[in-house]
């Protein structure tokens, strides 16, 4: 890492701030095209307008087409020397169309509302501003930059991650514009794992009052099942096992013939994947009259707090610092796209997006007072790096 841009940080802070309307402008315009996770003609139609944005600002644009989910978009820029670094985000949202009507994008109190203005339209918005700032503020250049966002995150990121861990592996650090960490803002080093497992349990149907004998209760042993993969939860380890939705039965007078249970499992290191995994898969009936059957496992291997990604985040304090602002660190049980490009051993730092609240709840919002200078930071990480 070389640090040939550390005189810019005051310079792209500068730009940004007095380019806030503009930027609050394009951030209106993202917000108010609505695009949720599972509708591709809306995805697709914001997939567009951020082409067109990116290219504006001379970004050669690839779009990885999808035939359900919206088309993934990349953007390459051309940099002085180096391996690129990466720019990753999603601009899928979890808010179906329509929210605007009563969620509609305003200014109020020195926020920014609207669906998907926090998680993470703010922070595209940031990625269009740093590269504007870098390109016009004079500098001693900087890498190349790819910029990845896609359309499934908020879901999984099934058509999202092989594009992401392609991209990554040829990245010499990923930074991710998610939201930063509470109102405090704090940047993310460590993200745990994340993962879903389903018990679908089988039993045998009887009426409640005549054949009650002749039953095998699915709910009963269900029950014991969710007890049971409680007990893996771990704290110390930073290991959560949530039984967070279950199904079963059919009436009240019927013993119940089926029963399921979705668990969501988080997991803080890589290493005990394969541990929580195997003692799912070793589960038995209690009842021997019925059957259990295990479907699920991890889909988000955890982003650790690696020694890459403390550079990167000791490199963003002392860019933050030429601007007079202080930065700390956080971890989150909270999994994104940073969890792929780290589990690659890719250098990552995420949370480098908007401060605010809300993800996902109606007072989803951000703070403008720091979108300037987050943005301006984001500019100088890229250009020191
Ligand atoms: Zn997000």
């Amino acid at each position: 890492m070389t640090n040939q841009n550390s005189g810019q940080p005051a310079a792209y802070l500068q730009f940004c701030q007095e380019h806030m309307a503009d930027m609050l402008e394009t951030l209106k315009s993202l917000v108010e095209m609505e695009s949720p996770s599972d509708n591709k003609p809306a995805l697709d139609q914001l997939g567009e307008y951020l082409a067109q944005e990116f290219e504006h600002l001379g970004g050669k644009v690839t779009f990885d087409p999808q035939e359900e989910a919206g088309d993934n978009l990349k953007v390459e820029f051309p940099g002085t020397a180096g391996k690129p670094v990466l720019l990753l985000g999603h601009f899928d949202t979890v808010w179906p169309l329509g929210t605007l009507n009563h969620m509609p994008f305003r200014i109020e109190n020195g926020r920014a509302y609207g669906p998907g203005v926090y998680d993470m339209k703010a922070g595209i918005t940031m990625m269009l501003f740093a590269l504007r700032a870098l390109r016009t503020t004079s500098g001693a250049g900087h890498r190349p930059v790819t910029v990845l966002l896609d359309t499934d995150e908020e879901i999984g990121s099934t058509t999202g991650r092989p594009l992401v861990e392609a991209t990554a592996r040829g990245c010499e650090a990923a930074l991710v514009l998610e939201p930063a960490q509470g109102l405090q803002g704090y940047l993310k080093t460590a993200r745990k794992g994340v993962g879903d497992f389903t018990i679908r349990v089988r039993g045998r149907a009887s009426h409640a009052g005549v054949d009650f004998e002749k039953g095998q209760s699915a709910v009963i042993e269900l029950a014991h099942q969710i007890l049971e993969v409680t007990k893996f939860t771990d704290l110390s380890r930073g290991i959560t096992v949530n039984p967070g939705v279950v199904h079963g039965g059919t009436r009240t007078n019927v013993v119940a013939a089926e029963a399921s249970v979705e668990v969501d499992i988080r997991i803080a290191r890589a290493a005990d994947a394969r541990e929580l995994e195997a003692r799912f898969a070793a589960l038995k009936p209690v009842n021997a009259n019925c059957t259990v059957e295990i479907t699920g496992g991890l889909n988000r291997p955890p982003m650790e707090r690696t020694d890459g990604t403390v550079k990167l985040f000791h490199l963003a304090q002392e860019q933050a610092k030429k601007m007079g602002l202080a930065l700390d660190e956080a971890s989150t049980g909270g999994g994104s796209d940073g969890n792929f490009t780290s589990a690659l051993g890719v250098p990552t730092l995420d949370g480098l997006g908007a401060v605010g609240e809300g993800a996902h709840a109606a007072h989803e919002s951000i703070l403008l007072e720091e979108f300037p200078r987050r943005t301006a930071l984001l500019a100088s990480l890229i250009g020191s790096l």
